[in-house]
């Protein structure tokens, strides 16, 4: 089966320590035990997205904890891709660079991004500051997207403080038409996205990198289908750490965990996740 969109995909050069700092990939190793071997090799990654139709790339512009890809470098990446065609790229923003605006500008207007990734928690600034408003109040103006992470992470200086999905809310209310997508349902908040994309229509989450975590992501999985949200939920992988293919089979996975034959426990509907591999994220996001 083909999946429709991935939603969340990271493109970068990780030997360039300009790229991904040394303590970025110091940290990762560390607490997640990744080697980090992350590099987004361009024959490679057109080999693992054979069977998706559309892909959102970005790299990540989060200087406070060392991740600084250029977004002339996603804009190379995809005019040189032989599957550039199905590629749309978000521009990845820092709101503490100077003249932010001037580098979404120049990505959206003289190359055509689609949409904007921010880093809250790695980046160090909280949602709802007002540095953030000229950003906001363009990409509601302009019906672009933003992807968000919440939730936590591994890099020791960013403050769990801006990880929590609900922070999304004075935002939502103040830029109703404004399109966000919460990325990796904000872990281990999964609660508050559930509750939060219930009330907010134009609030989206991911789920991506949620399957390392199996019984945590079946109860998430479990909170969604009971708040009757799981058309919000958008097929997402955060490669390249780790792969679309694997992704839909783990995802697979957790909605046919069984307490047994005979319990009269819960269960999950695997029907719907099956929509959540062909749901036309593209079109739910306007990025036609
Ligand atoms: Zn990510």
């Amino acid at each position: 089966m083909r999946i429709a969109c991935d939603v969340h995909v990271h493109l970068w050069d990780a030997n360039d320590r300009e790229h991904i700092d040394e303590s970025f990939i110091k940290e990762l190793r560390d607490v997640s035990g990744r080697d980090g071997t992350l590099n987004v090799d361009l024959q490679q990654f057109s080999n693992h997205y054979a069977n998706v139709d559309k892909v959102v790339v970005f790299g990540g512009m989060a200087r406070h904890t060392g991740l600084h890809v250029p977004n002339q470098f996603i804009h190379d990446f995809v005019q040189s891709s032989d599957i550039g065609g199905k590629l749309i790229p978000f521009v990845g923003i820092d709101p503490y660079d100077d003249n932010y605006m001037d580098e979404f500008e120049r990505a959206v207007d003289d190359w055509g991004f689609r949409g904007v990734k921010l880093m809250p928690m790695y980046a160090n600034f909280d949602p709802r500051d007002e540095l953030l408003a000229p950003l906001y109040e363009a990409c509601e103006r302009r019906g672009l997207p933003i992807l968000i992470h919440m939730g936590t992470t591994f890099c020791r200086c960013a403050p769990l403080n801006f990880a929590e999905p609900m922070m999304l809310e004075p935002v939502a209310l103040k830029y109703p038409d404004l399109k966000m997508i919460v990325a990796h349902m904000g872990h281990p908040f999964e609660n508050q996205t559930v509750v939060l994309i219930r009330k907010q229509p134009n609030i989206y989450s991911d789920l991506s990198a949620l399957h390392y975590r199996p019984w945590q992501l079946f109860n998430s999985m479990m909170l969604a289908q009971e708040y009757g949200v799981t058309h919000k939920l958008l097929f997402g992988t955060d490669y390249p750490f780790t792969m679309p293919d694997e992704s839909m089979v783990k995802l697979r996975e957790i909605m046919r965990f069984s307490f047994g034959a005979g319990s009269n426990m819960p269960h999950l509907n695997p029907a719907w996740m099956e929509d959540v591999f062909a749901r036309d994220t593209v079109s739910l996001l306007g990025l036609v």
